[in-house]
């Protein structure tokens, strides 16, 4: 058994920040957490468990879960232009057709998992590559560290390049293969991948419906209304629909494990079936930025019951980490209209990319806050190694030299604004270190 002691900071049941002063956590050989609270009680319990103590100044938080990323765009992060579907054409398609070579795409799995890893992200939902060997690689890599990865190839069959498309009927016995090779061994899951409606016909969407209705612990994701001519263009290619979601409801697309990423520009009439169909929605702050798409709304999708999580969206998205995800968040909310912005506070941004994120790939019983019974998956941050924060952890403290939870709220939010990478010291999943930070 392992004992870990520190200050354990995460979300509630109930949805408020909470913080384990001065605590510890254990964890069993499996790597699940059989207990948290008082540390004289843990070492009385358990005498014989391993200890290891967190630094003063250091808070550990639950591992974040990153719900919208790209394995093949690991390298082209920062390729700008001036718009999704520029973008696409110009950097994307050229990138992932790389992914055929298996030598460059079994080295990209590693950097990439590493990426992931190394920015405290220790469950994610992931575009894999079109390739099924370079999937598999990424696949291999996720069992290696032991993380929750749910991923699968991304299906396209139109409108992108012919190296990177596949008819339904060639791609099939691919998908079916993979499915049996990885979904629920240990903690993968595999996604049925759409690239987005324009990129595939039909058929292929119909042969995605059928795959999904075979087997209810199967996922979904694709993009959605995330630039104006992007949704001009599914209005000619679809246009016995009503809408853009309409194009994947035909197929019987919408489930309860059906993740959207961007959702930018969703009407009210979307988003109403999307909340009755228990779908969930991956805001991407920074990418939605970097292409100009526009500001997401938490408020609407709130209000129609909708689950939101964050997504990096690597290589739209400008890096790996979740705590630039936050601040960015702020940012994007600031540049709606006074009447249509969500203020989110520390609470909301550590929610987001912890417990919404685990609902949001139905893994909350699995993971996203410190509770018996879920993975010990956490990181280890530092915010007084960041060079604005430096002097403030002090702060935190009352009188009494315990923590006040309102600095905390205060330090965590300027931390998401401010982030620098040093404040990540360790990375561990299932109790086990997957990262440690070189300097220390
Ligand atoms: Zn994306």
């Amino acid at each position: 058994m392992l004992h870990f002691q520190g200050t354990f900071v995460d979300i509630s049941p109930s949805g408020t920040l909470r913080i384990h002063d001065q605590s510890s956590l254990v964890c069993d050989a499996q790597g699940k957490i059989t207990w948290i609270g008082d540390t004289a009680e843990a070492k009385k319990r358990f005498p014989n468990a391993t200890l290891h103590t967190f630094q003063e100044g250091s808070f550990v938080l639950p591992g974040f879960v990153d719900c919208h990323i790209h394995f093949p765009q690991n390298r082209i992060i920062g390729a700008v232009e001036s718009d999704l579907l520029h973008w696409l054409d110009h950097h994307v398609w050229p990138e992932e057709r790389k992914y055929k070579d298996e030598a460059f795409s079994k080295m990209m799995a590693q950097e990439f998992v590493h990426n992931l890893l190394s920015n405290g992200t220790t469950a994610a939902l992931v575009f894999g590559s079109q390739f099924s060997s370079a999937t598999d690689h990424l696949f291999e890599e996720g069992l290696r560290q032991q993380m929750a990865l749910v991923t699968g190839l991304t299906l396209q069959d139109r409108h992108t390049h012919p190296e990177l498309e596949y008819t339904a009927r060639e791609i099939r016995p691919h998908i079916e293969s993979m499915i049996s090779k990885w979904h629920q061994k240990e903690r993968l899951r595999y996604v049925v991948t759409s690239r987005f409606s324009p990129a595939c016909s039909p058929s292929l969407l119909k042969m995605m419906g059928e795959i999904i209705k075979q087997d209810s612990s199967l996922y979904f994701q694709t993009h959605i209304n995330e630039s104006h001519a992007e949704i001009e263009w599914v209005k000619q290619l679809f246009p016995e629909c009503e809408d853009y979601l309409a194009s994947y409801e035909q197929f019987d697309l919408l489930t309860s494990r059906s993740v959207f990423a961007h959702s930018i520009h969703t009407t009210e009439h979307e988003l109403k079936r999307m909340g009755q169909h228990q779908c969930s929605v991956a805001h991407c702050p920074s990418s939605n930025a970097f292409l100009g798409s526009g500001s997401f709304s938490f408020k609407k999708h709130k209000e129609h019951d909708v689950q939101i999580a964050m997504g990096s969206d690597v290589a739209a998205g400008v890096s790996f980490s979740l705590w630039r995800e936050m601040g960015h968040a702020h940012l994007i909310q600031m540049r709606l209209p006074e009447e249509e912005r969500t203020f989110l506070d520390a609470t909301q941004m550590l929610s987001s990319v912890t417990i919404d994120g685990a609902k949001a790939l139905r893994l909350d019983h699995e993971i996203g806050n410190f509770e018996s019974g879920k993975w010990a998956d956490f990181i280890v941050f530092h915010p007084s190694k960041g060079r604005y924060l430096s002097k403030r952890f002090d702060e935190c403290k009352d009188n009494s030299g315990h923590i006040d939870p309102k600095y905390i709220q205060k330090l965590l939010f300027q931390s998401a604004l401010s982030y620098e990478d040093d404040m990540i010291s360790h990375t561990f999943v299932k109790g086990k270190p997957v990262f440690q930070r070189e300097c220390d």
